[in-house]
């Protein structure tokens, strides 16, 4: 079932220098429970997209649908992650991870339950009455996401989540977020500029042009490896075959 779909999505930013158009023409979906993955340049235009689907700003023309109705009719969960982890200092991991359910009024005891078990499936347990910058970088990703998925959201944002991360750290949060959403049956967006995390951890790979964003190419990945999981994919021998095609759809110069 398609659960998202933008539809010729056109958006410029106006300010006192000028209109700057950001988005041009702009259209792809998402299946349910599938994995998508948004590369494109900086600053073409990728958080602007997560942020007409989060509803944080309405597209200047062009349609968005959620489960065939539009997004403004729509009350479906969404949750967004950004680089920025936002765990607050002078809480615990534990009352971070309950942040989101309380700012909802959805402290229900299920809801409880359920952060429990996230926290104990994904070794948070031990780090509960932790503050947040006794964790590791990797850690406090993870205490993030299970905020996040403390709310069940339908589907998941992910705003280059790892960008602020060095590139050892990088892998190992990525492998460790990719399968906990797999695990947890999420439709995710994941946008980012690395090519390789997102082949690593994509079903799909929407390819953006530079500013103002079009759709170049959208490139199915289809990886020969037992238990896909975004480290192992790296090894897969059709890796390097898909990076060098999303490599050079991002650098053409075609149409620009
Ligand atoms: P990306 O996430 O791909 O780096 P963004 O979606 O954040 O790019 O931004 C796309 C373009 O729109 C950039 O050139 C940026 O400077 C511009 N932009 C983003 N937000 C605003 C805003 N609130 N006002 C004016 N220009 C903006
Ligand atoms: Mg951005």
């Amino acid at each position: 079932m398609e659960l998202l779909k933008l539809e010729h999505i056109f958006l410029s930013y106006h300010t006192p220098g000028g209109e700057t158009p950001a988005l041009q023409d702009v259209s792809f979906s998402l299946e349910q429970g599938e994995f998508a993955a948004i590369v494109g340049p900086s600053g073409c235009g990728k958080s602007t997209i997560l942020n007409l689907i989060d509803r944080l700003l309405p597209p200047e023309s062009g349609n968005i649908f959620i489960e065939g109705k539009p997004l403004a009719d729509s009350h479906l969960n969404i949750g967004y992650m950004l680089q920025k982890d936002h765990l607050f200092e002078w809480r615990t991991i534990y009352s971070n991870v309950l942040l989101g359910l309380e700012i909802q009024h959805k402290l229900t005891p299920e809801n409880r339950a359920r952060v429990e078990d996230m926290l104990e499936a994904y070794g948070l347990a031990p780090f509960r009455n932790a503050r947040p910058s006794e964790l590791s970088g990797g850690m406090r990703q993870r205490a993030a996401l299970i905020r996040t998925l403390a709310l069940d959201p339908a589907l998941l944002l992910l705003d280059e989540p790892f960008s602020a991360l060095d590139y050892q750290t990088r892998l190992h949060v990525a492998d460790d977020i990719g399968q906990i959403i797999r695990r947890e049956r999420k439709t995710a967006l994941l946008v980012t500029h690395d090519i390789s995390e997102a082949i690593s951890m994509a079903d799909r790979v929407i390819i953006l042009s530079p500013r103002p964003a079009r759709v170049r190419r959208i490139v199915p990945v289809s990886l020969s490896i037992p238990e896909r999981t975004p480290m192992r994919s790296r090894e897969a021998p059709e890796f390097k075959t898909y990076f060098n095609l999303i490599w050079k759809e991002l650098n053409s110069h075609e149409g620009d």
